[in-house]
């Protein structure tokens, strides 16, 4: 990172945001100073930088309420398909390099997708996304996944999937199924995907984003934060969502799962987190930002203070029940938070779900 910024910096990059200006460089490094300062020890060689912290979760939490008011955006996933993927991403439980506990098996019976998604429906979610491992899907698979698209729309929810690549033609087949969106992350920076996956190129998914986008589909793309990449790094992907103009962005906080790469990785601290969120925020004014995977794991059980802060942060939204391989928080304990600190679960088009964990 170069530079802290000043805290008239800082202010001028809230202001930039709450106008739904684009922060520049000076802007920028203001606010990568302060959520960094989020993560220092207290003291003399520290004045301020609690100041500069909560200064700007204030920014971001102001730029939040501006554009999203009291809504909370919820959605909930079904893992279609789990394990055994060709893809080494260093994070990932389902990746067949590593040896995982996670749940390895073929695509559902669309039948259980459908069930699946009306019980969704029951708890306040307004999409659902389903999710397959793999950076294609098989032939057989796909006609499943087909399927399983018509029997979440007559469910009553809007479906999205998460299922690797799609071209033009499978992306127009879906379409005619019924299809709302496309959820393709980009897990991290261009700069440092090489170290978190090497079997499949950056490029790869930021074409899949964009030829989404391009067929008119609700798009969710975002990343997974903590896997070791810099402050620097990850404003480098806030601004490569920007420049594709994702309006719905997943974040995703590394849980280390034995077996994995990252496996002797921590957890990151919540203040680390939040001023993610922060960063985002203000770079992201519109975005819809839902915090994901790792959400317990970061900010603990379900209606407690660390979710209460998370609820005051720049996030807009929720993704709610089970994750991938990991065990959520009781959705109940999400919607009671949520209703008792005035906001409005669930209402509007939410965004689509992670892959991929
Ligand atoms: S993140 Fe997705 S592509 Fe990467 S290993 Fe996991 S399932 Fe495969």
């Amino acid at each position: 990172m170069s530079g802290l910024g000043t805290s008239a910096e800082l202010d001028r990059a809230i202001v930039l945001a709450l106008d739904d200006r684009p922060l520049d460089g000076a802007a920028l490094r203001a606010v990568l100073g302060a959520a960094a300062s989020g993560t220092e020890p207290a003291g003399p060689g520290h004045a301020g930088t609690g100041e500069a912290f909560n200064r700007l979760l204030a920014g971001a939490r102001a730029v939040r309420r501006r554009n999203f008011k009291n809504d909370l955006h919820l959605c909930a996933i079904v893992n279609a398909k789990s394990g055994n993927c060709s893809e080494d991403c260093a994070f990932c439980a389902q990746s067949g390099h590593h040896k995982t506990a996670s749940p390895r098996h073929g695509f559902l019976d669309p039948r259980e997708i459908g069930l699946a998604a009306a019980a969704a429906l029951a708890r306040g979610a307004s999409r659902f996304g389903i999710v397959a491992s793999g950076l294609t899907q098989a032939g057989g698979d796909f006609e499943q996944l087909l399927e399983a698209v018509r029997l979440v729309r007559q469910a009553g929810l809007q479906a999205d999937v998460s299922v690797g690549l799609l071209g033009p033609q499978r992306l127009a087949r879906l379409m005619d199924a019924g299809l709302s969106g496309v959820h393709h992350n980009l897990e991290t920076a261009r700069s440092f995907f090489p170290q978190i996956c090497t079997t499949h190129a950056y490029e790869d998914d930021v074409e899949a984003v964009r030829l989404a986008l391009e067929a008119g589909l609700f798009v969710c793309s975002g990343g997974i934060f903590g896997l070791g990449e810099s402050w620097d790094q990850r404003a480098e992907l806030g601004q490569t969502l920007l420049d594709l103009g994702v309006e719905s962005v997943p974040v995703n906080f590394l849980v280390p799962i034995p077996g994995t790469r990252l496996e002797h990785k921590s957890v990151l601290s919540r203040p680390e987190a939040l001023g993610i969120l922060a960063l985002l925020r203000l770079m992201l004014p519109h975005a819809n930002l839902r915090v994901c995977g790792g959400r317990g794991a970061v900010f603990g059980a379900g209606g407690g203070e660390g979710q209460r802060a998370l609820l005051g942060s720049g996030a807009s939204g929720l993704m709610i029940g089970d994750y991938l391989t990991i065990a959520g928080s009781p959705a109940e304990d999400d919607l009671a938070l949520a209703r008792e600190l005035g906001f409005n679960p669930s209402t509007g088009p939410s965004p689509s779900p992670g892959k991929g964990r």
